[in-house]
């Protein structure tokens, strides 16, 4: 589903990515974790391209988005051509990017009809199938400043799946809520991922990445330090590092 080979990401002086590689199959749910700076949301926002890469391979499901020659030089596939492999991917971010002026059923469907050129009448029981699924039917008509911090994030989980994505990337999706607001998001990845949907999921909830992820990966530094079966990563970590790491968080 996801092969990314070797990326590299400078900003500026700072190397934030230095040769990341990561292969994903179809149903996989991989938890990234590490500390603060270590390139995870970098490089989940190189693989939808809402950053440029310097130099490696992208390819997604088979499709080529970017590759690097052997001179050095990076070519990406032309616009037109990265946006439709980038739509196989929904994301969710920390701070959920509602649109305020919209009610949670119009950010919903702004994207299918806007970008996919769907007809209302066709999208909106589907959003309203998304809506029950993610347990909030009854705020259809509602403005997102009237929801709280864990339903503005399951919107925003219907809302990237009302896209028909195949693959799910979340950056922190329960970072920004208060701890009891963090389990009903949670629920709702864990529901996702029951169904089999293919997810990357940059958390710091580690009984997550323990209980629903298939794989963990540990960045430092820019680097992939270790990417093993949940189980094995946590009961047996192998690098220092990694050690240190959880030696801290759990
Ligand atoms: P956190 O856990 O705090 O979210 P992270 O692992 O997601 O951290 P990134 O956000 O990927 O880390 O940042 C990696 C490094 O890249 C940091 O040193 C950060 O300051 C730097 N960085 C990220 N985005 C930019 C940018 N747009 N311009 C310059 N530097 C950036
Ligand atoms: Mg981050």
């Amino acid at each position: 589903m996801i092969h990314a080979e070797n990326i590299h990401k400078r900003f500026g002086a700072v190397a934030v990515l230095k040769g990341v590689s990561l292969q994903m199959r179809k149903g996989e749910v991989i938890a990234v974790i590490g500390p603060s700076g270590s390139g995870k949301s970098t490089f989940l926002r190189c693989l939808n391209h809402l950053e440029t890469i310097d130099q490696g391979r992208i390819d997604i499901e088979g499709e080529t988005m970017v590759t690097t020659s052997a001179e050095g030089a990076c070519h990406y596939v032309p616009d037109a051509e990265v946006r439709r492999i980038c739509r196989k991917m929904g994301m969710v971010f920390q701070q959920f990017n509602l649109f305020p002026h919209l009610t949670v059923l119009q950010n919903i469907i702004e994207a299918p009809i806007t970008v996919k050129g769907m007809r209302r009448e066709a999208i909106i029981p589907k959003a309203e199938e998304l809506l029950r699924k993610v347990g909030l039917l009854e705020k259809r008509d509602s403005y997102p400043s009237r929801l709280s911090g864990g339903q503005k994030q399951r919107v925003a989980i219907a809302r990237a799946l009302a896209m028909e994505p195949d693959i799910m990337l979340f950056d922190e999706p329960t970072s920004a809520l208060d701890p009891e607001l963090t389990g009903e998001v949670l629920r709702t990845m864990r529901q996702l991922a029951d169904e089999h949907m293919t997810m990357l999921v940059v958390t710091h909830e580690m009984a997550f990445a323990r209980e629903v992820a298939s794989r963990v990966v540990f960045m430092d530094h820019g680097e992939i330090i270790e990417a093993r079966p949940a189980a094995e990563f946590f009961a047996t970590p192998e690098h220092p590092r990694t050690r240190a790491f959880l030696e801290n968080v759990l």
